[in-house]
């Protein structure tokens, strides 16, 4: 991946291009400004970003949280181009992933340290612009280091397969023999992930429908993801 932020915008690093949402039902590429780091802010050469359900929700108009004109991609990963006053936490070159959600942290669900319950919560790539851009701004607290030898491909995956490994957790699968992931998209199909738990070999997974039956087929037949 090319990591020289000059060669990835015409004009050296300021205006970049970016997948928006119009608003309405429509979805395009626009060549954007992104600016330098603000206060305690990162930005990010953008090496690796997925495309996630709420995505097609947003670009078909059926979220409500989502702010017109933003910049999609909540599912990404980079290397810090640029820091501002006050980040001492990172330095251009670190390789890092993104935690999309950003709570307020004064409301009272914040403060009980609830903050996936938080009452005036902004996201990455919904409420604020995204990853599905060459360069992004963040906050500091929202980055993650990644080892240098891990894919940036596979450090985008970590929010959608933190989810699924949460959700296991408060399942307590841990403690049954096995368990039944409902529906097949790639997030309900990290949840068996054998070669992650190895306490949930015996994991199966169903779709309500034809097509979705097609695919948890198709992935409990993988290697690392397996009904048994
Ligand atoms: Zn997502
Ligand atoms: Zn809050």
């Amino acid at each position: 991946m090319d990591r020289d932020p000059t060669s990835r915008a015409e004009d050296g690093g300021g205006a970049n291009r970016s997948v928006v949402w119009d608003g309405n039902e429509g979805v395009g590429v626009e060549s954007r400004e992104v600016p330098p780091p603000g206060p305690g802010e990162l930005k990010i050469l953008v090496e690796a970003s997925g495309l996630c359900g709420t995505d097609l929700h947003i670009a078909s108009g059926e979220y409500p949280l989502a702010r017109p004109r933003v910049t999609l991609g909540h599912e990404f990963s980079g290397a810090v181009v640029g820091v501002g006053e006050g980040v001492d936490a990172f330095a251009e070159g670190d390789r890092i992933v993104v935690d999309p959600n950003v709570p307020c942290r004064v409301c009272r669900y914040c403060h009980d340290s609830r903050p996936h319950l938080c009452e005036n919560p902004q996201a990455i790539g919904v409420t604020r612009d995204g990853g599905l851009s060459e360069f992004a701004l963040l906050p500091m607290s929202q980055a993650y280091r990644v080892p240098e030898a891990l894919p940036s491909e596979a450090a985008a995956l970590t929010e959608p397969l933190a989810c699924a490994l949460h959700a296991v957790d408060l399942g307590g699968c841990a403690r049954a023999s096995g368990h039944l992931s409902w529906g097949p998209g790639p997030s309900a199909s990290c949840a068996p992930c054998s070669s992650l738990r190895p306490e949930l070999r015996r994991s199966s997974s169903a779709s309500p429908t034809r097509t979705g039956a097609s695919a948890s087929a198709k992935w409990a037949r993988s290697p690392s993801i397996r009904s048994r």
